[in-house]
């Protein structure tokens, strides 16, 4: 037997467990670096099938590392399995969490036959913004000695290389002074007020940023009662740009449209996050082309897609881990339209028997990448010329 066929006989003999993991996952939806129940499950599959696991490791208690073969080119899987706030799985990570355990597990059966091992990385809190779980497991040393790493991520449709930019997230919080709004507004410090200055400020930046350029946030503080003014205001807001390097230019712009609106007011500013933020996607082309290979073979199709091809999509951590070794994160498409990620809609979505779908051909897609990069002279030497 081939090892494409080994890998596939041996994801399919899992296939309906794991997609009971992925609709588990689903229905017991976690936020970010609280994905205990997630993470357990998820190292227990791994453990089952003779991984050996390691679970909170980078002193991060819902990351792990799970790892199985022993040859010389070691390929990291990445899983997320965190969920959005009040809209459940609306980003389908488990469908990214039950693909890459099976690819893990399919890859892993002919791993010493081919010279691979293999590693899931447990990756938290992917949609946090900021000091996100791969930013934080790449400076701890979570993905030392891999040559290379993939994921697969839901989306509406199959997409090779989407276009995901760099974001920084930031808390930006205004004190200022309470008093009677009415009977002595004059003695009050209204941070309220800062913050529309700072949101009229950034709406007038607009104009004047480049096309790729986002910035978007919440108010999660406007205040306590109409009646007095308020003294304590806070937002949340993302600064995106195509690269890393742009977004040291234009994040500065967005902090001084904030610093207007404590300068109007007298209101003191302070700003939090926003240091450790998420790099633009760098994707391999070879792998890209071995993923688009083995997608294909299993009847997957990557339509033109016009704009949406070069249109800024969303950003993820994986970006960082694409700049410090060669990566993919092809989108798998799960047929939601007009649904699109973070929608309730598409939360509906990621348990379909189209999501189902995705989550099996995105495994076995991987799983076959890992073997023809295993298998490949030139690419082995490439990735293994790194170390
Ligand atoms: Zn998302
Ligand atoms: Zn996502």
């Amino acid at each position: 037997m081939d090892t494409k066929t080994a890998a596939r006989e041996r994801f399919e003999s899992v296939q309906d467990r794991l997609t009971e993991l992925s609709h588990r996952i689903h229905s017991h939806p976690e936020l970010g670096f609280e994905e205990e129940q997630a993470s357990t499950w998820l190292c227990e599959s791994l453990a089952d099938a003779g991984f050996s696991v390691r679970k909170g490791v980078c002193h991060l208690p819902t990351a792990f590392l799970a790892r199985a073969g022993s040859g010389p080119l070691h390929v990291g899987i990445c899983a997320e399995y965190d969920c959005l706030p009040g809209i459940g799985h609306a980003c389908g990570h488990n469908i990214i969490a039950a693909s890459a355990v099976g690819a893990a597990l399919a890859a892993a059966q002919v791993a010493d036959d081919v010279g691979l091992t293999v590693s899931v990385i447990g990756t938290p809190a992917e949609e946090v913004g900021n000091a996100s779980g791969k930013i934080l497991l790449l400076e701890r040393g979570a993905f030392e000695g891999i040559h290379a790493a993939m994921m697969v991520h839901p989306a509406p449709f199959d997409m090779l290389r989407a276009k995901i930019i760099a974001a920084s997230m930031f808390e930006v919080h205004y004190t200022g002074k309470e008093s009677h709004a009415s009977a002595f507004p004059e003695l009050g410090v209204n941070a309220a007020d800062a913050l529309t200055v700072a949101q009229t400020a950034l709406g007038l930046l607009r104009q004047h940023i480049r096309s790729a350029d986002r910035i978007h946030g919440i108010v999660t503080n406007g205040g306590a009662a109409p009646n007095v003014v308020p003294a304590h205001t806070s937002a949340r807001y993302i600064v995106r740009s195509e690269t890393l390097e742009q977004l040291t230019d234009l994040r500065p712009r967005v902090y001084r449209c904030f610093e207007a609106g404590a300068l109007a007011t007298g209101s003191k500013m302070e700003i939090t996050g926003g240091d450790k933020p998420y790099a633009e996607m760098r994707h391999d082309e070879a792998m890209a082309r071995l993923y688009r290979r083995n997608s294909e073979s299993l009847g997957r199709t990557f339509p033109n897609l016009g704009e949406w091809e070069t249109r800024p999509t969303g950003s993820t951590d994986m970006g960082n881990v694409s700049l410090a070794m060669p990566s993919i994160h092809p989108m798998i498409g799960i047929h939601s339209l007009p649904a699109v990620n973070h929608q309730p809609e598409f939360t509906a979505h990621c348990v379909t028997s189209h999501a189902d779908e995705a989550l099996a051909d995105g495994a076995l897609a991987m799983a076959w990448t890992c073997i023809d990069m295993a298998t490949d002279q030139t690419m082995r030497d490439r990735l293994m010329a790194r170390s």
